[in-house]
């Protein structure tokens, strides 16, 4: 399969002043494959916001690169450039916040069209009015405004705002996070069928992974800025080798209550340390319950721990 984006060792760090930094993402390396979705896991703060934002260039790295279709993002010539944005779009977490108030919803669906001269005059309407109805919407919506939108809705616009210039990549960071529950896998199910329908490319980013287990084809799980673990969804929830995808996934409620009671959960003791100052060797050897004297003397080193797993812990080196 082809490999439309490619992460390689990026390292993102932040000046906070007063000689301080704070390390975002440190050393990440994967690849998202065409056609697929990638969910990307963590807690807030761990980097995964951080390792999007790179990728669709509004960061530059500090170290490593990003490749999208074979050209580098951040290097790109002028030309290349112009092909990379129109291929990234992003969805955001608060669709609240991320629709412009004061433009009606052919305007906010039509912006990205009039910026890369797509679609002009009467066909420009027309494409506002395909898009909404791809998203569920009508045309009668197209002279709304925002605020006369439930969240779930407005979540809708903000896909439709993403899909108006027929990206190959999309990504959406936190989409569901702010919605009730009830309207969570209506966007998520709409998100499946246009990525089959538009033949679409995901990086799917959620703060728990309970999230991304109906779209994700494939999870990488972040802590404290590293990826600590990676592999294919099947494999991650059946066999979750790193001590914090497995406390991740024990937190995720079982729906059967038989199931529950005899279920062991392992609760993750203390907050995540400060990326100021992260821990030495393992990052996450503070709040893991197996840590051993090695875990704070070194890193441990991202490898294949089975066929396309891979995991970052001393208990598989
Ligand atoms: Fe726990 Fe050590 Fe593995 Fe880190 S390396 S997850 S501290 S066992
Ligand atoms: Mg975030």
């Amino acid at each position: 399969r082809k490999k439309l984006v490619q992460v390689r060792n990026l390292t993102k760090t932040f000046a906070l002043g007063k000689g301080l930094s704070l390390k975002a993402a440190d050393d990440v390396s994967f690849d998202i494959y065409e056609g697929e979705t990638f969910g990307l896991v963590g807690e807030s703060g761990c980097g995964k916001s951080t390792t999007g934002r790179t990728i669709i260039g509004l960061y530059q790295p500090t170290s490593g690169e990003v490749l999208f279709d074979g050209l580098n993002v951040h290097k790109a010539s002028a030309a290349d450039r112009g092909k990379i944005t129109k291929n990234i779009q992003m969805i955001f977490q608060d669709p609240y916040a991320s629709l412009n108030p004061r433009m009606n919803i052919a305007e906010i669906i039509g912006e990205g069209l009039q910026l890369n001269g797509l679609y002009k005059g009467k066909e420009r309407m027309k494409r506002v009015v395909e898009l909404l109805e791809m998203v569920g919407l009508q045309k009668e919506h197209a002279n709304r405004f925002p605020h006369e939108f439930s969240g779930g809705q407005r979540q809708r616009i903000g896909i439709a705002r993403a899909l108006a210039v027929n990206p190959k990549f999309v990504i959406a960071d936190e989409p569901i996070s702010a919605l009730d529950v009830s309207v969570q896998a209506q966007v998520v199910n709409l998100m499946k069928n246009l990525q089959r329908e538009q033949n679409l490319t995901y990086l799917f980013i959620a703060h728990d992974l309970a999230m991304v287990k109906h779209i994700s084809d494939r999870i990488g799980v972040m802590y404290l800025g590293n990826m600590v673990e990676m592999s294919t969804s099947e494999k991650l929830y059946e066999s979750p080798k790193h001590p914090y995808t497995q406390a991740l996934l024990s937190a995720i409620p079982v729906p059967d209550p038989d199931l529950e009671k005899n279920r062991e959960r392992k609760i993750i003791e203390g907050d995540v340390p400060s990326p100021i100052n992260p821990p030495s060797g393992c990052v996450f050897r503070t709040r893991c319950p197996v840590a051993t004297e090695v875990c704070a003397q070194k890193k441990p080193v991202w490898q294949e721990v089975d066929t396309n797993h891979f995991a970052a812990c001393h208990l598989y080196q």
